[in-house]
């Protein structure tokens, strides 16, 4: 079903609640903070209706949206949909006393960039000089495909090759944190993204399923965790990894966010992927940055269908241009922020395509 079509029914059966005002409450669950999904719509300036369908898992939820903004949030899940896109909270979304409520951690600094930028303090300044991240290299192969001969130090160069051209023509200093087949540690990598002072990172990957597997396939973009948050994969391997003490990343939290969200939405628009979702881990590579960061796996080596596309140079030009048409989507954000700020040249980037329907769930 067309998600306008979609949205209409769930208006329609569920009836339309006018978000209230006032200030937020946080009540503490499990030793976490949480404010009502009420509240955090009515500080979003988004309005809520209640749910039984369509919520991912098809659990019970709640729908915020107004003009230019779509979410689902599911009852006792990390998994939402904002905008038809899957992102994955760093707390579940629980239910006490017939309320639902959100971490206030997943309000701040996940949900609230991609819904109300504007509320996010401490605008950086617009993007001059990008670090590109070719994954591994040199004794790191990263992941492979032996039965296509393919290996990802290989292909995420040429990728990191391809987007520093693009963006160069469009007007940005670009560093790559390696343009040969040699070994880089990860720590080095953000080092040297400080030292050329970046004002972003976006570090370029494949991903691959467990060994034998040639079934799993789609994109994942990935910020690193809040403060205090678990990773998403701790989740599944139920081993608490929080970090009680913020990275020097964290300062940027919103700003990843939102850099996370413009290139999920362009890059799943240009390749036509599976959407696996926005997720959160403690990457080396991330960690000491003095800018936004994101990790982009745009497509699973180990599936031989996509393995063979990205095989093809044509292809891989295209992962290239979706990342610098995400890219621009972001320096859009912050010049609509920033009015008045110097603009970099980005009508080089083709914009980004509209966003897509919401996606089905594997
Ligand atoms: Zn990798």
């Amino acid at each position: 079903m067309a998600l306008a079509a979609f949205r209409c029914l769930i208006l329609f059966f569920c009836g339309v609640l006018t978000a209230r005002a006032g200030a937020p409450t946080l009540l503490t669950f499990d030793g976490i903070s949480y404010l009502s999904a009420v509240d955090a719509a009515s500080h979003l300036g988004m309005r809520i209706s209640y749910t039984n369908h369509g919520a991912p898992g098809s659990r019970p939820g709640v729908i915020l949206y107004n003009q230019e903004h779509h979410t689902i949030l599911g009852s006792e899940s990390r998994e939402c949909l904002i905008d038809g896109l899957r992102v994955f909270l760093g707390d579940p979304v629980i239910s006490r006393t017939g309320r639902l409520y959100i971490s206030f951690n997943d309000y701040s600094r996940r949900l609230t960039p991609h819904v109300a930028p504007q509320l996010c303090s401490s605008v950086p300044r617009l993007p001059h000089v990008i670090v590109i991240d070719p994954g591994h290299g040199g004794t790191d192969t990263g992941m492979a495909n032996p039965r296509l001969g393919l290996r990802e130090k290989v292909l995420t160069l040429d990728v990191a090759r391809r987007l520093k051209a693009i963006l160069e023509t469009a007007g940005y200093k670009v560093v790559l944190t390696r343009d040969s087949d040699q070994f880089v540690e990860l720590k080095l990598r953000a080092e040297l993204a400080n030292m050329v002072g970046a004002d972003l990172f976006v570090s370029i990957h494949f991903n691959a399923g467990p060994p034998g597997d040639s079934r799993i396939h789609g994109t994942e973009i990935m910020t690193f965790p809040l403060a205090g948050q678990r990773s998403d994969q701790s989740w599944n391997d139920r081993i608490n990894d929080k970090e009680a003490y913020a990275a020097p990343v964290n300062r940027f939290d919103m700003w990843s966010e939102i850099l996370a969200g413009c290139i999920h939405r362009d890059v799943l628009a240009a390749l036509g992927t599976e959407d696996r979702g926005q997720k959160t881990k403690h990457l080396g590579a991330l960690r000491g940055l003095n800018c936004p960061a994101v990790l982009v796996e745009s497509a699973f080596l180990s599936s031989d269908i996509e393995g063979g596309r990205v095989a093809q140079p044509a292809y891989r030009h295209r992962i290239a241009q979706s990342l610098a048409t995400g890219i621009s989507s972001y320096v859009r954000v912050i010049e609509r922020l920033k009015p008045g700020a110097k603009q970099v040249s980005v009508q080089n980037i083709p914009p980004s395509e509209p966003a897509r329907a919401a996606p089905t769930r594997p």
